[in-house]
């Protein structure tokens, strides 16, 4: 295709199209900022809730929570609702804030560069195509780039292969001999829904995980018709939700030095929770982490543990030496013949999402080469310095609390709160400051210093909290109100505005 260029100069590209995206959209287009262009490789919205369309699909955070605080939801349908629930909470989501007229699909963006002499952003595009606006937002989210797992002899698997993120609808499982590599929470979903449908099951486990109990349940339709009538009453529910999981965030994570006792108290509640459920002392054993709860991600599932007691279904612990056209073949030499292989080998953050296309700022400076030689960071998890009019929503220290919204909610206030400075003082232009940077990347190493990733016992973990340098700077280590706080009144003078 002949590449094009757009030469109008867009309010702003934002690159991905699922509620973070929406999200920064909506927070622009209030500001009456609606030269928007928001592209998405997919072929439609919702990011994270189009792409994953496996059996058992649900959120694992309560839904009341998990929606935006802006825009709830009275009619899910369950406490925690099934995945195709939120893929159409983000269409209603699209349709109200008049934001499909935005978005473009199947577009995928190589890479974006900063003109100094134009004072704009050039987005490339893959076909060849070229975009340019005043600013740039990076929505890609942080489970956007599927991990496929590198296993001797992998590509010569004669049977099925399917990726959690690529599941086809028209894959019938039944009387299959099948084996899922992974024991992440998409697994935990993932596992109970297609066990009774294979003569056999086997799970590769590399790394145990913690689960603790789902207090899941269909809402009652009363309920739902006084979140109708009185949105207050789901607001209460909302606050109850944010509160447990602030309390899980900060007291069982965060505050590890302090709240120690807390985080002992959660792997007792999951042992427990396992020798309720699981008969088998042996599969006990394999099943329970030897790594501090909340290293990595724990999940919340009623369902995970007691598959382990159906005869055909097996948990296998040694490590995989390699596959074969018909089987797995662990270290020991045990073949386990398979037919059907699932992979739900999660995302890589990393090496291919920090960021997830090349972004290159003032002076040439390639935000990933620079994030990996002078360790990750960014200002308040949203901007970093040399990239001027760059809203980084995916970034290192971003990520607040346990529900995804309290990240996009607070970054919606810190984009406001910016750009109505801008406006105020009649500047087109800003930038973080190096001092503002610094200052806020030591606070964040401060804080960890308190936290399980620092004090608990998570080598064994290998969790993707942590980079490749065995940092943990995914999280932002404060409490989502901290970062609610901060998000509504960092100093202006933390940017150079011009
Ligand atoms: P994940 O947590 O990264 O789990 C991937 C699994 O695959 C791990 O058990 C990993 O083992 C295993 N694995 C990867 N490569 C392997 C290899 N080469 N050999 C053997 N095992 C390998 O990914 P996920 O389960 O997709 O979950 C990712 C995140 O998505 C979750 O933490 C959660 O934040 C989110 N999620 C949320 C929901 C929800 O309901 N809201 C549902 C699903 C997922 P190791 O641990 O040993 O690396």
């Amino acid at each position: 295709m002949p590449s094009k260029t757009d030469r109008h100069t867009h309010d702003a590209i934002i690159v991905g199209a699922g509620f973070g995206g929406m999200g920064a959209a909506i927070a622009l287009r209030r500001l009456g900022i609606d030269d928007l262009v928001i592209l998405e490789r997919e072929d439609d919205l919702g990011g994270t809730w189009h792409v994953n369309r496996y059996p058992g699909l649900a959120v694992d955070i309560p839904s009341a929570t998990y929606s935006y605080s802006f825009e709830p939801n009275p009619s899910w349908s369950r406490l925690y609702a099934p995945g195709a629930e939120l893929k159409a909470y983000c269409d209603h989501v699209a349709t109200k804030y008049d934001l499909r007229k935005h978005m473009r699909f199947g577009v995928v963006v190589e890479g974006a560069r900063w003109d100094e002499e134009k004072q704009h952003w050039i987005v490339n595009l893959h076909d060849g195509e070229t975009l340019t606006a005043h600013y740039l937002l990076t929505a890609t989210g942080f489970l956007s780039q599927p991990k496929m797992p590198e296993i001797p002899g992998i590509e010569t698997f004669d049977g099925t292969v399917v990726h959690t993120t690529k599941w086809d609808h028209e894959l019938d499982l039944t009387g299959r001999r099948a084996a899922v590599i992974g024991t992440g929470a998409t697994a935990v979903q993932l596992i109970p829904e297609i066990a009774p449908k294979v003569a056999e099951l086997t799970v590769f486990q590399r790394t145990a995980i913690w689960v603790t109990p789902k207090s899941d349940g269909p809402v009652p339709k009363a309920l739902q018709t006084l979140y109708a009538r009185a949105p207050i009453t789901q607001r209460i529910a909302r606050g109850i939700g944010s509160g447990i999981l602030e309390v899980i965030m900060v007291a069982g994570v965060l505050k590890y030095r302090r709240f120690k006792a807390f985080n002992s108290m959660a792997e007792r509640v999951a042992k427990k929770h396992m020798a309720r459920q699981v008969r088998d002392p042996e599969t006990r054993r394999k099943l329970t982490p030897d790594y501090s709860f909340g290293c990595k991600r724990p999940t919340f599932s009623n369902d995970y543990f007691p598959t382990f007691n159906q005869p055909h279904v097996h948990l296998e612990t040694t490590p995989i030496a390699r596959v074969e056209p018909d089987a797995i073949v662990t270290d020991h030499g045990v073949r386990h013949e398979i037919d059907t292989l699932v992979l739900a080998t999660g995302f890589n953050l990393w090496d291919t999402n920090f960021p997830a296309i090349e972004v290159i700022g003032r002076d040439g400076r390639n935000l990933g080469k620079w994030w990996r030689e002078n360790r990750f960071q960014a200002y308040e998890g949203i901007t970093v310095p040399e990239f001027p009019n760059f809203f980084s929503l995916n970034s290192p220290y971003s990520y607040s609390g346990l529900s995804y919204f309290t990240t996009i909610e607070s970054q919606m206030k810190h984009m406001t709160r910016l750009l109505k400075a801008m406006r105020r003082q009649g500047a087109s232009q800003f930038e973080v400051t190096e001092e503002a940077n610094a200052e806020f990347l030591a606070r964040m190493k401060d804080n960890l210093d308190d936290s399980v990733f620092t004090l608990g016992s998570c080598s064994t973990a290998r969790s993707y909290y942590f980079n490749q340098h065995g940092e943990a700077t995914l999280l932002r280590p404060t409490s989502t109100l901290g970062a609610f706080r901060e998000a509504a009144r960092f100093p202006i003078s933390d940017y150079a505005l011009s």
